[in-house]
């Protein structure tokens, strides 16, 4: 479920301001408890504050003199209070309240704005909920296995693994070009080739570097299309079509009707227009994209993404292999 991420968002904002209004509290109570004279300053520093505030309210009267001396006296206060801090070897924003984020202090938004810290929460929020986490845990760039393709040279130019070899480079390339770049993948070859294993690898990188990953399967993607057209899902759909990278696994496996065909079409495209990148792999071939999708959706998948034919047996059946062997 992808409803509500807002509220989950801003709940996680008040937990982070109750987190440290408690931290801080415990701070003061082991400071004063060493020095307690500063729990005195503290209460003059708090009265003398709100009257330099009423003070500067009653704007129409004019106390020049008794306002720069509460200033003053402020000041001396906080002199003292840090000079205690020192003595007693705590950092001098010991008291202070400390945010996670002091642009917006943790509260998401800088005025209307939402603050740029309200992604870093998105992705978290997002990751937590998602089946996704366990695919980036176990499919890493550490655990490829480059050595499991065939050096064979088959009926094409390349064998399994040099081709390989250059899809990985083309992926570090795209991981290392990612911000600047609006490019789409497209991978496409026979099941178990390493398709989904190779996203995986390139969803953790640019989630570790910070942007927003999202993983659907063709059919989750469908079924996300429905909820956002029938209930009106709008968090939904901002979340794919603005998330930084979405990853449409396994295209050709969800049930092709002419609604999935329209909204499909419709979707891709807005993706297009808004430079937003996208990352599809296929077990199909190009001749059978063709066959199942329409003109329109062909022509976007062919036309706006760098294509990477995936060659080779079945990994996954070779990685069984092995572990009988050693059984
Ligand atoms: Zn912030």
């Amino acid at each position: 479920m992808i409803k509500g991420y807002h509220g989950i968002i801003m709940k996680r904002y008040e937990e982070l301001r109750e987190e440290e209004r408690s931290s801080l509290l415990k701070r003061k109570m082991e400071v004063e408890a060493k020095a307690p004279e500063l729990m005195d300053i503290e209460k003059k520093i708090a009265k003398l504050s709100m009257d330099l505030a009423v003070l500067n309210f009653k704007k129409n009267v004019n106390h020049p003199e008794e306002f720069s001396k509460l200033k003053s006296e402020i000041v001396d206060l906080r002199g003292k209070r840090l000079e205690i801090l020192t003595s007693l070897g705590y950092p001098l924003n010991y008291l202070d309240h400390q945010y996670a984020c002091s642009r917006c202090q943790d509260t998401g938004y800088i005025r209307q704005e939402k603050c740029t810290c309200y992604k870093k929460h998105l992705i978290e929020a997002y990751h937590r909920t998602s089946d996704f986490n366990a695919l980036i845990k176990e499919f890493t760039f550490d655990k490829f296995r480059l050595d499991l393709y065939d050096d064979e040279e088959g009926p094409y130019p390349l064998s399994p693994k040099e081709n390989m070899a250059n899809i990985l480079e083309a992926s570090m390339d795209y991981i290392r070009n990612f911000k600047d770049s609006s490019v789409n993948l497209l991978f496409y070859g026979s099941p178990g080739t390493g398709k989904t294993f190779l996203s995986s690898c390139i969803a953790k990188e640019l989630l570790t570097a910070g942007y927003l990953v999202v993983y659907r399967t063709a059919d989750g993607l469908i079924q996300n299309l429905k909820d956002v057209k029938f209930n009106e899902n709008e968090e939904l759909l901002e979340l794919l079509l603005g998330c930084d990278l979405l990853i449409i696994d396994d295209l050709g496996t969800e049930l092709t009707t002419e609604f999935s065909k329209v909204e499909l079409f419709n979707f891709l495209n807005s993706k297009l227009l808004r430079k937003k990148k996208m990352l599809i792999s296929t077990n199909l071939t190009i001749e059978n994209l063709k066959d199942k999708y329409d003109e329109r959706i062909y022509s976007r998948l062919v036309g706006d993404f760098n294509l990477f034919k995936f060659l080779g047996d079945d990994l996954r059946i070779k990685k069984n292999h092995e572990r009988n062997k050693k059984a």
